[in-house]
């Protein structure tokens, strides 16, 4: 998102949907209603890129969402360059900048919601979980969670109604640093465990940020696997090399269709 920073406070000229099929339709009205309007406000919910737009006199006409979806990839061009095969949508500011949609697979989405209407309510956002490194997501919080929940804790942690953007590295790797096994049956988890763990995923995921990885570059392009800080991984990807702590062999076992690594002996 750093880099479609640049775009806030400029006004739209044009809007092109060359093919409206992505995972739901782009929605038409945006070729009138974008014009003029000006970017005023760049935000981020789970994968989800927010975009305000005002109008001429600074007040909110609504909010485009964005999403990336698998293979989708967004673009700041400095000039109207020709659009290539897989460029289904453009934002357009005078100036000439172009923010520019690319989305070969067509699983990402470009949708609208109205200012009369809440963002959060919308059906894509409302069950979205809390933000890992926002204040809301503590140890309470986590421990009530897991009460009623007794599939296993890597499982739960990955689940983006509980929490959103903890994927299976930070997964891995934060219940290594927390010394919790990854088969415990969530509602096994105690609450100074709850403590350890909200604590090791917010350093997990600020770690990530600071090498440079951050979850918000990730809108340019995500492969799910970003390469950072792979030097520093405890257990991710590391199966039958030695723990990093103990000299144990890690472990490598599928929890729902995903690999989890753990080390057996740290992590009993
Ligand atoms: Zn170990």
């Amino acid at each position: 998102m750093r880099g479609i920073a640049p775009l806030i406070g400029l006004t739209v000229s044009q809007v092109n949907i060359r093919r409206p099929s992505l995972r739901w339709p782009i929605p038409r009205l945006l070729v009138d209603t974008l014009p003029n309007s000006r970017l005023s406000r760049l935000t981020r919910r789970a994968k989800y890129i927010l975009a305000e737009f005002n109008d001429a006199n600074d007040i909110l006409i609504g909010t485009l969402i964005l999403h990336l979806g698998m293979s989708g990839r967004i673009c700041l061009l400095a000039q109207d360059e020709t659009a290539a095969k897989h460029d289904h949508f453009d934002i357009c500011f005078l100036g000439g900048q172009v923010l520019r949609l690319r989305d070969p697979r067509r699983f990402g989405a470009v949708l609208w919601v109205d200012a009369n209407e809440s963002v959060g309510a919308h059906p894509l956002m409302k069950t979205l979980g809390v933000e890992p490194l926002d204040t809301s997501f503590t140890a309470d919080y986590l421990y009530q969670q897991l009460r009623s929940r007794s599939v296993a804790i890597k499982t739960v942690i990955m689940d983006s109604h509980l929490v959103v953007g903890v994927g299976n590295i930070y997964a891995s790797e934060s219940l290594f640093r927390a010394k919790i096994n990854p088969k415990t049956s969530a509602n096994k988890v105690s609450f100074s465990k709850c403590e350890s763990l909200v604590r090791e995923i917010k350093a997990t995921l600020t770690a990530a940020i600071e090498a440079g990885g951050s979850s918000l570059r990730d809108f340019f392009g995500a492969d799910g696997n970003p390469g950072y800080f792979q030097q520093t991984y405890f257990v991710y990807g590391r199966t039958d090399a030695p723990c990093r702590e103990c000299g144990a062999p890690i472990s490598r076992i599928k929890q729902g269709q995903r690999s989890t690594f753990y080390c057996p002996c740290c992590q009993a």
